[in-house]
């Protein structure tokens, strides 16, 4: 179920956010500690208000939670403990359908109270530890602990620290299913484990609007529905994701989730920001994952936890898919054919005379591709000496003597010029936020080459810019990320489809 946490800080403002996302949600709960307004006549008129604000607009009723979460708990509570346990009665005699109270109540004498008037009220208890600090060092034992009463839902939210944290919260899903409970990893690293509530069998799963959200790492009802297809999911879905540090701005959760829903596959695409692979291999093997995308920093620390790898991936020194196969994983470099793919319709690549502006990672690869298709091809770089290092491994490797070397500067516009059937830009340079720089400023256009950016934020770099004005055909790095992304969605869809 997807609940709404509501951060209003009126309750006018809290029945309008619920209403406006009631087709997109099951739950609703009152964040109270967070109203700037009289509290006990706010608490005790939000179900009704809002029943009747929903029948009005012709929409369902829903379960609603109220909490008032303590500062000390990452909620904004600050007044008297005796006076929160008022609030929190007045709200138990108002129509709430659960009430959210922390386990310590439960050694106080009020708290217990609360517990019994909850019980004759018919309003069940979600029994919440919070831990804005950190993993507790023994997750099944406090999990025990928050189960203790039978018909409570124990609730825990703690705050993974790194990916070695993310993997023990996985690790203790089975328990909190078991006990119709909810787990919760606060935080970017927690994101997962909010998205995969339903897959993982927790009761529910918090989401926010605005700016305002009720913990950190909520995600707006929207994104769920929009970018996720969270609902779609459920115990027999395979899970498949990008790993990277950072990861949130990727877009292929977007991209992989509309593929998988368009073709009705089983399958759902979440995004792990990862410190350490070798936590992420045990993560994907405890949610017996189909596979994943590798961006950066890990295109290569991931190597050496394959148990296969393609060509592409020797080649180019880095992988950025692995998917499983059988008892190991299996890495493919899609960043090859991405790059490929626009190329080879616009050019024969056999006998082409390419400049490769860059040695970096990704250039790898690329003077590899091109080199393969039987281009030859001339690396410029700011750092010559990579450059050199690119092209011995390529001849060891690969014996391809077709690879020429030399420094990125004024002085290289001849060579360039006479490699300038295609010119493929792979360094950093030209890319936002430093969108007016060009590595080739120097280099004026004839009109006869194909000008390749790689770069893909922006669209049409400054080079891409120059080069299109002066007739050149002008590919952009969005087809080479689109192109490894469709790759990649073959790969991650016929896994699906088996
Ligand atoms: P990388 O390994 O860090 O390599 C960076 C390259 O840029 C090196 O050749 C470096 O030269 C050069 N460089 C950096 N700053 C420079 C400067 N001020 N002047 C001249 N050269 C400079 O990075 P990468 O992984 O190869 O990625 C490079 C670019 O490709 C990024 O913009 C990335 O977003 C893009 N990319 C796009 C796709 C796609 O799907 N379209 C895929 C992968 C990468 P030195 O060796 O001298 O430092």
């Amino acid at each position: 179920m997807i609940c709404l946490s509501v951060t209003s800080q009126s309750l006018e403002e809290a029945i309008r956010t619920a209403v406006a996302e009631a087709d997109r949600i099951d739950l609703v709960e009152l964040r109270a500690d967070l109203l700037r307004e009289e509290l006990s006549h706010a608490i005790a008129n939000f179900p009704d208000r809002l029943d009747d604000e929903l029948s009005r607009s012709g929409k369902r009723h829903f379960p609603k939670i109220l909490t008032i979460r303590r500062a000390a708990d990452g909620g904004a509570y600050d007044g008297s403990e005796a006076e929160r346990q008022r609030l929190l009665e007045v709200g138990l005699g108002s129509g709430y359908d659960y009430v959210d109270l922390e386990v310590d109540l439960r050694e106080s004498a009020p708290g217990r109270a609360l517990e019994e008037v909850a019980r004759l009220a018919g309003v069940r208890v979600i029994r919440s530890l919070h831990d804005t600090e950190g993993v507790p060092a023994d997750l099944e034992a406090t999990i025990a602990q928050l189960s203790e009463r039978a018909g409570e839902i124990p609730k825990l939210a703690i705050a993974p620290a790194n990916s070695a944290d993310l993997y023990r919260i996985f690790a203790a899903f089975p328990r909190i299913r078991d006990r119709g409970g909810i787990l919760v990893g606060m935080g970017t690293i927690g994101i997962p484990t909010r998205l995969l509530a339903r897959v993982l069998g927790s009761f529910l799963t918090y989401c926010s609007v605005g700016r305002r959200k009720a913990a950190p790492g909520h995600l707006e009802p929207e994104t769920l529905e929009q970018v996720y297809g969270y609902r779609r999911t459920g115990p027999s879905t395979r899970v498949f994701g990008v790993l990277g540090n950072p990861v949130m701005h990727s877009k292929s959760p977007d991209y992989h989730n509309r593929v998988f829903r368009e073709r009705s596959l089983n399958g759902f695409y979440v995004p792990f920001q990862i410190d350490d692979v070798a936590d992420f291999v045990r993560i994907a093997e405890l949610l017996d994952m189909g596979g994943a995308s590798v961006t950066l920093p890990h295109k290569s620390a991931v190597i050496p936890h394959l148990s296969e790898v393609d060509e592409t991936v020797e080649a180019a020194g880095a992988c950025n898919t692995v998917v499983r196969s059988g008892e190991g994983w299996r890495g493919v470099n899609t960043d090859i054919p991405g790059f490929l793919k626009p190329l080879t319709r616009a050019i024969s690549l056999s006998g082409a005379a390419v400049t490769v502006i860059g040695a970096g990672g990704a250039a790898r690869g690329i003077v590899y591709a091109l080199a393969r298709e039987g281009a030859r091809v001339l690396v410029l770089n700011r750092t010559v000496e990579r450059a050199r290092e690119l092209q011995q491994a390529l001849a060891e490797m690969h014996g391809f003597d077709a690879v020429e070397v030399g420094a990125l500067g004024p002085e290289a516009a001849d060579a360039l010029r006479s490699y300038g059937d295609v010119i493929v830009q792979t360094t950093s340079v030209g890319m936002a936020p430093n969108e007016e720089a060009d590595p080739i400023g120097w280099y004026s256009f004839s009109g006869r080459e194909i000008v390749y950016d790689i770069i893909y934020t922006p669209e049409t770099t400054r080079l891409l810019r120059r080069a299109q004005a002066a007739g050149c055909l002008a590919i952009s790095g969005t087809e080479m990320f689109r192109g490894q992304a469709e790759e990649q969605s073959r790969i991650f869809c016929e896994l699906l489809s088996r």
